[in-house]
């Protein structure tokens, strides 16, 4: 059996016409003698009735002050996909062919415990390759799959954190030994850049895993970077596509290391806070930095763009994680190197009041000689974003993060702060110059690039 899994986000499966766009690649794929397996996500973006964002802010809406239980918020999200399948196993059936609906449970996906943001653990898709066999065309819930239901959880419904029905399509493709997973959305394909931000963006013909991966975990949200890894680890070919549009798409395959240096794409990340703890003894810098980072991954929230100094250390979070870890963090207190018979004890100071900081520094020194307190105030920058120079082979590259400082600069875009990575280059922006500086990159490396032949879109 030659099996295909084909997977259509929010907007293609929003409208009865888009659904019937997208059930006609399906059809089209059996009539290449292929057996389509569907995943499906929610219908329709926020405000549609049964879009993820909906169905979250109905919960919320019962009153704002009681947060949720995740185990709830994620039993409630999962419905809109559940909606969604069958709504489409019908549409198919409407065109003459049999379909099966599946919630992911159903499909054998099985995840751990974590609500909100699941991995896949094992799938066994029995149930989608019996209908297979059967001449049906599986239509499975993505976003969602269940914990093991022999671990005393009764099979709890999970979701895999947003972006996650593209990881569906690819977890069953490794599962299924699928020839091919098909990310159909509403662009052409993977794109030199978010063609909403950047009116001149062209889709690329191909990409290798571990460009779209970095192009994902710094902000373009196209594909899910676990999608990618998945598909990578399995060696399963991608595409990226548009619902209804004839264009080839993007074929994800290869690996970054056979490619010569190109620049991919620019990407970017609205909606960064930025934050700088004061560190009082450069000695110390270490061994906060150390505790601070464990800290924030205990809780998952992720962080970027580290910047040490000998005086402070940095780093970029989620704006939406920005309430937990000032919380988290403020009156937090750090021993650090000895100070004659006692450690430095570093109070994190944190938020408008620091009322816990100031709280915890009065205990401490009202409880002897424990050690010397050394107040730390963690300055917040909450209105930034991060643009990202995608690119293969940047640190062989030399003059790569030269060029990019002076582009902004040109574009009147200050840097706060610079980072790379194997494959990117990011700066740290007032968000108010996102479209700018994705503007000047996108014409400096791409457009340019191009011009001269050099550029990405020639591969
Ligand atoms: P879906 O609901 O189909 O999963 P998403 O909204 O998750 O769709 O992803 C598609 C969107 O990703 C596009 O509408 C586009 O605005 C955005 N996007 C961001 N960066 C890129 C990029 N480099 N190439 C293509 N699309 C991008
Ligand atoms: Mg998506």
């Amino acid at each position: 059996m030659r099996i295909k899994v084909l997977k259509f986000g929010g907007t293609s499966v929003g409208t009865a016409e888009h659904r019937l766009a997208a059930a006609r690649h399906v059809v089209q794929c059996r009539e290449q003698g292929c057996s389509p397996v569907v995943v499906v996500s929610a219908i329709g973006r926020a405000g549609a009735p049964y879009a993820t964002d909906t169905l979250l802010n109905e919960l919320r809406g019962v009153d704002p002050s009681v947060p949720p239980d995740p185990r709830d918020l994620d039993l409630m999200v999962a419905c809109g996909e559940i909606i969604s399948t069958v709504i489409f196993a019908q549409t198919l059936r409407s065109l003459g062919y049999q379909a099966t609906a599946l919630s992911g449970g159903q499909a054998g996906i099985i995840t751990d415990e974590v609500f909100g943001d699941a991995r896949i653990a094992s799938i066994n898709p029995y149930y989608a390759i019996s209908s297979l066999r059967q001449g049906k065309i599986p239509v499975v819930a993505g976003f969602q799959g269940v914990t093991d239901p022999g671990t005393g959880r009764h099979g709890a419904i999970t979701t895999l954190g947003r972006g996650g029905s593209d990881t569906t399509a690819s977890a069953l493709g490794a599962a299924l030994r699928a020839e091919a997973v098909e990310i159909y959305t509403d662009v052409p394909g993977v794109m030199t850049a978010d063609p909403r931000v950047c009116p001149g963006a062209a889709t690329l013909p191909r990409v290798s895993y571990e460009e779209i991966a970095e192009m994902a975990h710094q902000g373009a949200k196209v594909l899910h970077p676990r999608a990618a890894e998945i598909a990578m680890d399995y060696g399963i070919p991608l595409w990226v596509k548009g619902t209804g549009m004839a264009d080839e798409g993007t074929l994800v395959a290869g690996s970054a290391a056979d490619l010569p240096h190109r620049v991919t794409g620019i990407t970017s990340a609205a909606r960064i806070a930025y934050l700088t703890l004061r560190v009082a003894h450069p000695e110390d810098r270490r061994r906060l930095e150390l505790e601070l980072f464990r800290i924030l991954a205990r809780v998952r929230v992720s962080f970027y763009l580290i910047g040490s100094s000998t005086e402070s250390i940095g780093f970029a979070v989620p704006r939406e994680s920005l309430a937990l870890v000032t919380d988290l963090l403020d009156g937090l207190v750090v021993p650090a190197e000895r100070e004659g018979d006692a450690p430095r004890l570093y109070v994190l100071r944190a938020g408008e009041t620091g009322t816990q900081s100031a709280v915890q520094q009065d205990l401490l020194a009202g409880a002897g000689n424990l050690g010397s307190v050394v107040p730390a105030p963690l300055a917040v920058a909450d209105t930034c974003a991060i643009v990202s120079v995608i690119a293969t082979r940047m640190w062989e590259t030399p003059g790569m993060a030269v060029a990019a400082l002076e582009t902004l600069q040109e574009a009147g875009v200050p840097v706060l702060q610079m980072a790379d990575a194997p494959l990117s280059l990011s700066c740290l922006i007032h968000e108010n110059g996102l479209e700018r500086a994705v503007q000047a990159l996108h014409a400096r490396f791409i457009l340019r690039e191009q011009e001269e032949g050099t550029g990405a879109l020639k591969y």
